[in-house]
């Protein structure tokens, strides 16, 4: 039993010293990123120099995307589960992705109910960013990001739905798979990975439906908090979300 306890607590040092990797290594990346860009201009770097260079960079950019991916919301204190109302995370969520969303000429139109879950809130927050993320990079010339919040038996169902590009049967089939990226060197193919994981310990669902070209449509089941939220959600809606 000792054993598993000084595990445990090694366990929890690995999960602090996570997060601070993401406040400590951010910044002398973002530095040693701006140097390279500055070398990148000289003109005493031949053709070959600045091909380095721009592999360097590229790779800062990478180490920064898994950063992203696992750590936005990293803080050094421990987590602890909690009852999180859904509408105040989506919502701080939509504001740290509206730059993003701004750049793309995206919309973001919301329906949010505050229904409350069970959770670790950067964990839950980590995980509305990397879908909703997903959705943004699907629509490079635009579209609407719609969020949607309501109550579909015990549930909590979080809808996020894009005008993108969509994804054919093979790629839903990758989802979550470690690695699986179409964005090339700018994805990292882990955000679905760790959207799976977090639903999991969360004790949700997640299904995807998509269309090549129409968009795609992320359906995120969470258990209720209050039982309460479920009975009189449920009876003023009464007809099950189509998936
Ligand atoms: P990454 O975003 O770094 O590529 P993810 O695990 O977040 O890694 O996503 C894996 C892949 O799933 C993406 O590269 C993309 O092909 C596909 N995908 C995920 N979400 C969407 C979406 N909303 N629309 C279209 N494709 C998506
Ligand atoms: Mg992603």
């Amino acid at each position: 039993l000792r054993r598993r306890i000084v595990r445990a607590e090694k366990m929890e040092v690995v999960g602090h010293l996570a997060a601070s990797i993401s406040h400590e290594v951010r910044n002398p990346l973002t530095v040693s990123r701006g140097f390279m860009q500055l070398l990148l201009q000289s003109e005493r770097m031949n053709y070959k120099d600045k091909q380095y260079i721009q592999i360097a960079i590229e790779e800062i950019d990478r180490a920064e995307a898994i950063i992203t991916d696992y750590l936005t919301f990293a803080k050094p204190a421990p987590e602890h589960v909690e009852k999180l109302n859904v509408k105040t995370e989506i919502e701080r969520v939509i504001d740290i992705l509206r730059p993003l969303a701004n750049m793309n000429s995206i919309e973001i139109q919301t329906s949010l109910v505050p229904f409350a879950v069970k959770g670790e809130r950067q964990k839950f927050q980590q995980c509305l960013l990397n879908v909703m993320k997903n959705a943004i990079e699907a629509m490079p010339n635009g579209g609407t990001l719609r969020i949607n919040v309501s109550i579909d038996k015990d549930y909590v169902l979080i809808h996020i739905s894009d005008t993108g590009v969509g994804m054919t049967k093979e790629q839903i089939e990758r989802l979550g798979e470690p690695y699986f990226t179409t964005k090339g060197t700018k994805g990292t193919g882990l955000g679905m990975m760790v959207v799976y994981r977090i639903v999991e310990t969360m004790k949700g669902d997640l299904f995807i439906h998509s269309e090549v070209g129409e968009g795609t449509d992320v359906y995120m089941y969470f258990p209720s908090y209050y039982k309460t939220d479920v009975e009189k959600f449920s009876r003023k809606n009464e007809k099950a979300i189509p998936i």
